[in-house]
This record gives C-alpha cells, sequence and structure tokens, in this order.
C-alpha cells in the first residue's frame, strides 16, 4: 500500500511538473485570436446571452420580491458596463497600469450594449443599481462624466476603490462594498461582472459573469 501511495505520489509530481514546463500558447497567436474572437461578433454574442439571462432572472426574481427590501443590482464597469477595447489595441493588449489610467481619464469608453439596456431595464423597474469598480477614488469624476455621457444616468452609487482598500485584493474589497449596501437595507438581486473576482465572496445575490479574454484581475 506504501508503495502504491508512493508511487501515485511521483507519478502526481511528475504530470505537475510536465503542465508546469509545457510551453504555453504563443503570445502573439493568442493576441489574434482574441481580435477575432471580438471582431467576429462572437464576443457581443456571448455577452448578449449572459445579460439576457440576467434579465430573465430578474424579471422572475422581481415578481418574488419581499416589498419590505430595496432590490439592488450590482455592476463593475471595466468590461461590464464600459468597454476598453479602443484602448487595449491601440496598446496591443500591452502598456503599462499608468497608460491604461491616462486612458480611463479620458472618459470616452463606449458602453457595453447589452449592459446598457439590462441597467435601463433595472432602473425602470425601480431596481437601484450601483456600480463597484477597481478603478480608484481620483478617478471618479471622468468615470461618472463618461458613464453619464453613454447613457448610465441616474444610478444609485458609484463605489471607487479608496486609499483603505487600495491594496486589498478585488475581491476583499468588492465583498466589503457590497455587505455596506446591504447593510443599507437593500437586497442584492443580482451582481454582474467580467472577473471572477467580481463574482467571489458574501453579498452578491445571483452572479452572472461576462466574458473576458483580455486581462484577469485576481
Ligand atoms: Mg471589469
Amino acid at each position: 500500500m506504501k508503495k502504491y501511495i508512493a508511487s501515485l505520489f511521483v507519478s502526481v509530481f511528475a504530470l505537475s511538473a510536465s503542465i508546469a514546463f509545457a510551453e504555453p500558447p504563443n503570445l502573439e497567436i493568442a493576441k489574434q485570436q482574441v481580435m477575432r474572437y471580438h471582431d467576429s461578433g462572437q464576443y457581443e454574442k456571448d455577452i448578449t446571452n449572459v445579460i439576457n439571462s440576467a434579465m430573465r432572472y430578474l424579471k422572475i426574481a422581481l415578481a418574488h420580491s419581499n416589498d419590505n427590501k430595496k432590490p439592488a443590482m450590482i455592476l463593475d464597469i471595466d468590461e461590464t458596463a464600459l468597454s476598453n477595447y479602443p484602448d487595449m489595441i491601440k496598446m496591443h493588449f500591452g502598456g503599462t497600469f499608468k497608460q491604461m489610467q491616462e486612458a480611463a481619464a479620458q472618459g470616452i469608453d463606449p458602453a457595453i450594449k447589452p449592459t446598457l439596456e439590462l441597467y435601463k431595464f433595472a432602473k425602470a423597474h425601480n431596481v437601484a443599481v450601483f456600480f463597484i469598480t477597481g478603478r480608484k477614488e481620483m478617478e471618479r469624476n471622468a468615470t461618472a462624466a463618461n458613464l453619464e455621457k453613454v447613457g448610465y444616468t441616474g444610478w444609485d452609487g458609484l463605489i471607487l476603490r479608496s486609499k483603505e482598500y487600495e491594496q486589498a485584493p478585488a475581491a476583499t474589497y468588492k465583498s466589503a462594498m457590497r455587505k455596506q449596501i446591504t447593510d443599507q437595507g437593500y437586497d442584492i438581486i443580482i451582481n454582474v461582472g467580467d472577473q471572477k473576482s467580481d463574482l467571489a465572496g458574501p453579498y452578491t445575490g445571483k452572479n452572472f459573469k461576462l466574458p473576458d479574454p483580455f486581462y484577469y484581475i485576481p
């Protein structure tokens, strides 16, 4: 038995070593695949499918909702409400964090249209909408102006990363913000984001994950 366990351990170790050292996908080819995914329309189709499911869920939840609680929806911003794709193309999916912040500061990111439709539906049905973004507090004015310009008007909260949460993982920061909203008497029905870290942790309601092959936020 001991021998069996030892050999199992060796084979698991060998397997993980072979995975660790396998040649990863070629970076330039991966970038081309990402561009084809976007330009073919498949990216928008995939977003639309997720948003349609979110909309169906929201309709059913509202029909069964408890009148004592204020229904709410949480939206992430980048690659959820607004698209950074034009900037990513300019930087060929590279660039420094500072360059990305400068691009966001221009306040000209286009809306992700299916999300904007969900937003309008929620607002029309008295669902409070809170944006919770990893963008920093110093980016508030440009972000607010950008959201309004593309049609996200009349939101109930725009929560940006304060100094206190600057070093915190996204999931920790976002969970804490959702708890604050819940403590104010809101019932978070749905939560929409493009990163797993948008959806991790408590106080989410039902999660909806949009595709994002462009970057990863832990
Ligand atoms: Mg995002």
